[in-house]
C-alpha cells in the first residue's frame, strides 16, 4: 500500500526537479504501480500527475520520442514503433503483466527505476536510445544506467535507424517477473549483446559481442559460453545462479540466430 505524509504537486518539470532536490527521499509518483507495492510511509511524494505535458509518443524526422509520462500502453499502441526494428520496443513492453497495468505504468518510471529484471531496458539498449534528463541533459542509455544524480527523466529518444535487433525474456509463466533477459544488435560496426536479470541490470557482454562481431555464425557457441562466464550471475527468489548461467547459453544461440542469418 502506498502511504505518505505529504504530497507535492509540481506543474512543470523544473518545479519537479526543485522539489526532488529539496526533498531528497521523496519518490516521484508516476504510474505508482511499483511504489504502491511498498510498505513504507514516505514523508513526502512528488506527484507527477500534473506533468501530463510529458505524456507523448511521437515520430520526428530522425527520432522517435517517448515522454516520461507516456504509459507502456501508449508505446504499445503507437503504430510506427510496432514496425520499427521489428517492433522490438513494443515487444519489450508487451510481456509486462496485463493491458490495465500497462495503461498505468509509465515509461519514465520503468526506465528510471533501472530494474535488473526490466524487459524494456534491454530493448532500449539495443536500439541505442538516449535518455534526456532535466539537469543532466541528453546521454546514452548505457551512461544513464550508471547515472546516479537525483534528476527527472524527461524523455527517451530513439534514433530512426533500422538495424537487426532481437530481444528475449525467459519466464516461468506469463505475467511473472523474468528470470533472464537478453538483447542483441547487429549493425555495420558489429554485434552488441546485452544480458539482464542476472539478476543485475542489463549489461553488455563485451567478449561475447567481440566474438560474434568477428566470427559471425561460426562464433555463436563460443560467444554463448563467454556470455555465461564473463558476467556476474547470482541467485534470487526466481532462479539459481547455475540455472541462469546455463540458460544464457541457449538464449545467446537463439538471439544470434535472429540477427546473424
Ligand atoms: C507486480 C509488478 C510486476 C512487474 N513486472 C515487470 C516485468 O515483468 N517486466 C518489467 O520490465 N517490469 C515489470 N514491472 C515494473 C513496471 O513495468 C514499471 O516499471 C514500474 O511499475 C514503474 O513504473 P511506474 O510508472 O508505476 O513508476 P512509479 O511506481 O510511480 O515509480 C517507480 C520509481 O521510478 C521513479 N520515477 C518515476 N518517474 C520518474 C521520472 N520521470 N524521473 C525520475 N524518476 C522517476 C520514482 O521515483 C520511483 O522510484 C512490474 C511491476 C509490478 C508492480
Amino acid at each position: 500500500m502506498l502511504a505518505f505524509m505529504k504530497v507535492l504537486q509540481p506543474k512543470t518539470v523544473e518545479e519537479a526537479y526543485e522539489l526532488a532536490v529539496k526533498n531528497k527521499t521523496a519518490p516521484m509518483l508516476a504510474g505508482g504501480c511499483w511504489l504502491r507495492l511498498g510498505r513504507r510511509t514516505w514523508p513526502a511524494v512528488i506527484d507527477m500527475a500534473g506533468l501530463d505535458l510529458l505524456r507523448y509518443v511521437k515520430e520526428e524526422d530522425n527520432e522517435f520520442v517517448i515522454g516520461a509520462m507516456a504509459t507502456q500502453g501508449d508505446v504499445e499502441r503507437f503504430e510506427p514503433l510496432q514496425k520499427f526494428c521489428g517492433g522490438v520496443v513494443v515487444k519489450g513492453v508487451k510481456e509486462i503483466l496485463g493491458i490495465q497495468f500497462r495503461n498505468m505504468a509509465t515509461m519514465g518510471g520503468s526506465v528510471a527505476s533501472k530494474f535488473g529484471f526490466s524487459d524494456i531496458i534491454p530493448a532500449l539498449l539495443a536500439v541505442h536510445a538516449d535518455i534526456v534528463t532535466f539537469k543532466g541533459g541528453r546521454m546514452s542509455m548505457q551512461d544513464y544506467m550508471n547515472y546516479r544524480e537525483r534528476d527527472i527523466l524527461v524523455e527517451i529518444r530513439i534514433p530512426k535507424v533500422e538495424v537487426s535487433v532481437a530481444i528475449e525474456a525467459l519466464r516461468i509463466s506469463r505475467g511473472d517477473f523474468p528470470i533472464l533477459t537478453g538483447a542483441i544488435r547487429r549493425d555495420d560496426k558489429g554485434v552488441e549483446l546485452y544480458i539482464g536479470t542476472r539478476p543485475g541490470v542489463p549489461q553488455l557482454a563485451p567478449k561475447a559481442s567481440a566474438v560474434l562481431s568477428e566470427k559471425g555464425a561460426a562464433g555463436v557457441k563460443e560467444a554463448a559460453l563467454l556470455a555465461s562466464e564473463e558476467l556476474v550471475y547470482q541467485k534470487n527468489s526466481h532462479a539459481s545462479k547455475e540455472y541462469r548461467m546455463e540458460m544464457v547459453k541457449a538464449m545467446v544461440q537463439r538471439l544470434s540466430g535472429e540477427v546473424l542469418q
